[in-house]
């Protein structure tokens, strides 16, 4: 699904010729650095840190956030499992929060699932559907909560103006072989805040008191993890953030096209959405499951996404017991496979209309025409 040609080839044969894999080693401005650079001017922030993955970027947010044990972190009960592990991995519990038409969190739900001990929202920008991110962020404010987008299904993606990861209080892409862009595994964290950027740089380099930039850094060293990028994902990256516009903008033809189309459609809506002049993904949404037309699947039918399959939440089961969030939180936290009836609900009669970023518009068109 990803547009990639030699470009890439030639960015990671310099890199090979150069023989220089690492990005702390030799000083600094290499690849991954330029890389960074390009991503904040692209999303519109200050700061930009490329990290291993995007499981990487979220843990490394949320202990950048000073979250850990006691303090609860509200995520959709549909997302991939790692946005529940992330708070896991820091010692917080992730308490699950309905979805709502738009297959993204449900601010109503979100206050609903508020206690004194929450601390985070990790809204999901899923499927690249951008959040409500102004209720998401009014409700924030309201009990000064801190926002982690998840924007790793979406990266690039718009809402109302802004690009995704741009507008909570930290941003969290993957480049994972799924998502818009891709070297294979790696992720990035993107914030305004300096504290919040220095913290995450600290907990993704065990040597990070080491470096170059060490005696610029006013945050003091803590212990961390090596959560770092090489120099071949850097330069893959840099080529890749060259094409990220073009595919949304083939993605999001695409998905007018389809729009036009099956907007008319008496048999289903199409599916709701926060910002729908950048629409770059389209499902369908029918009234009940059993009108779900039989040449499609439903969304319920993906099941890794869906709470109820996230083995090692719904078990919480940890690789130690004495590390165990659940034990540390100030209150029990339960999950069962009923405790978010609306989500389940409504991803049993959603249907994704999915097609790669360079299917030819007549085909699209077809394709539209025989599910109206
Ligand atoms: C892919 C993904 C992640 C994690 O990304 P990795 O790079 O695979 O670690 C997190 N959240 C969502 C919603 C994702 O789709």
């Amino acid at each position: 699904m990803h547009d990639i040609g030699l470009e890439e080839i030639e960015a990671v044969k310099q890199v090979i010729e150069g023989k220089q894999f690492m990005r702390y080693r030799g000083g600094e401005g290499g690849f991954t650095e330029q890389f960074e650079t390009a991503l904040c001017k692209k999303v519109g922030v200050k700061h930009a840190l490329t990290l291993n993955s995007g499981t990487s970027a979220l843990v490394a947010a949320l202990a950048a956030l000073g979250i850990g044990p006691g303090d609860e972190v509200i995520v959709p009960a549909y997302t991939w499992v790692a946005t529940a592990l992330a708070p896991v991995a820091v010692g917080a519990v992730p308490v699950l929060a309905e979805i709502n038409e738009t297959l993204t969190i449900d601010p109503e739900d979100i206050r609903k699932k508020i206690t004194p001990y929450t601390k985070a929202i990790i809204p999901v920008h899923i499927r690249n559907l951008p959040c409500d991110m102004d209720a998401i962020m009014a409700i924030a404010d309201e009990f000064n909560l801190k926002v982690v987008e998840d924007a790793c299904q979406a990266v690039g993606g718009m809402y109302k103006g802004k690009r995704l990861g741009s507008i909570g209080h930290v941003g969290a892409f993957s480049f994972n072989m799924y998502k818009n862009i891709t070297c294979g595994e790696g992720g990035a964290l993107l914030t305004d805040d300096n504290k919040i950027y220095e913290r995450a740089l600290i907990y993704h380099d065990t040597g990070a008191y080491t470096r170059d930039h060490a005696s610029e850094m006013s945050e003091p060293f803590f212990a961390g993890l090596n959560l770092r990028v090489s120099e071949i994902q850097g330069a893959l990256l840099g080529v890749q953030l060259k094409r990220l516009d073009g595919f949304l903008d083939a993605l999001r033809e695409r998905t007018a096209l389809a729009k036009s189309i099956l907007k008319s459609s008496s048999a289903f809506n199409v599916t709701a959405h926060n910002d729908p002049e950048s629409a770059a993904s389209i499902s369908m949404t029918f009234e009940t499951k059993e009108e779900v037309k039989e040449n499609l699947s439903p969304l319920i039918n993906s099941g890794r996404h869906v709470y109820t399959n996230w083995e090692p939440i719904m078990k919480q089961r940890v690789f130690h017991e004495k590390m165990s969030p659940y034990k540390w939180a100030n209150r029990e936290i339960k999950y069962t496979d009923d405790m978010c009836p609306k989500t389940l609900d409504i991803l049993e009669r959603t249907c994704a209309f999915d097609f790669p970023f360079d299917m030819p518009m007549e085909e699209i068109k077809q394709k539209a025409e025989e599910l109206f």
